[in-house]
């Protein structure tokens, strides 16, 4: 007896070889890891993720319930156009001084020139000035870490359309654009090799300062440039932070989901 004679297989889902992933590690993994109960209309309430909820729903709470009585400043629209597409898009500006992609790259790209091009896929190289400045604008969007995010979105691709995959599509639109944020994962997104994120010193550091970087980035810059630029405090608040906040994590963070899914890039 001892180990399995054939290395490509597993017997512990728990436990991966080191090396390439087992050919029986979806229908293994599936079949032997314990899963959460499935959400249903009695359960429901018992297995919302708060944390997400809150990023989810505070923000356009707070930005319809402000914008009532907050005139919008001419200014301050266009902040809300500039700011939703740095933090949401990553910049394409940002991306032409890096030279390395094509404007059909670039049409596919969005908020993910750097969570999703840069790290997650490896697309192109940045210079580590470039990273610091993708990681800090990217926590603007507050979807999270690169490393969480990353790591999620490889589990994705790699896995995709099976319980493995974090937003598996199979499972309909609302939990693939949402669901899989508001409710508790079911089962953890399947084994993803994240050793070269672990290493890098940007992706770290993002994630080490992640709470203070997205509280500077989604409310006090978009907050003190319309209030020191203009004097539109809460113009910066209610449209350039909280409703921005709103059209980016829908607009982006979602619509590159579904474009990967589509196009799987
Ligand atoms: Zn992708």
């Amino acid at each position: 007896m001892g180990l399995s004679p054939n290395p490509t297989y597993i017997q512990d889902p728990e436990h991966m070889p080191t090396g390439s992933i087992p050919d029986n590690y979806v229908s293994h993994t599936l079949k032997h890891q314990e899963a959460l109960p499935p959400i249903t209309w009695s359960n429901w309430y018992k297995e919302l993720n708060w944390l997400h909820v809150f990023i989810l729903f505070v923000p356009p709470t707070l930005g319809i319930i402000g914008a009532v009585d907050t005139p919008l400043q001419r200014k301050t629209a266009i902040w809300f156009v500039v700011y939703s597409h740095l933090t949401g898009f990553g910049g394409f500006a940002l991306i032409f001084l890096a030279r390395l992609l094509t404007l059909l790259e670039l049409y596919y790209s969005g908020l993910t020139a750097g969570y999703h091009r840069l790290w997650t896929h490896r697309t192109y190289k940045a210079s580590k000035t470039l990273e610091y400045i993708l990681a800090i604008l990217g926590a603007g969007v507050v979807e999270g870490s690169i490393a969480w995010w990353a790591r999620g979105h490889r589990a994705h691709h790699r896995y995709t359309d099976t319980d493995l995959d974090p937003y598996n599509a199979h499972r309909g639109l609302f939990y693939s654009h949402m669901g899989w944020m508001i409710f508790k994962p079911r089962r953890k997104p399947g084994h993803a090799d994240v050793s070269d994120l672990r290493q890098n010193p940007v992706v770290k550091w993002q994630h080490r300062y992640y709470l203070l970087l997205a509280f500077i980035m989604a409310v006090v810059i978009p907050m003190t440039v319309a209030g020191y630029g203009w004097g539109d405090w809460k113009g910066g608040y209610v449209y350039a932070s909280m409703l921005r906040l709103v059209f980016v994590q829908h607009v982006s963070g979602n619509s590159f989901r579904i474009q990967s899914n589509l196009l799987t890039v």
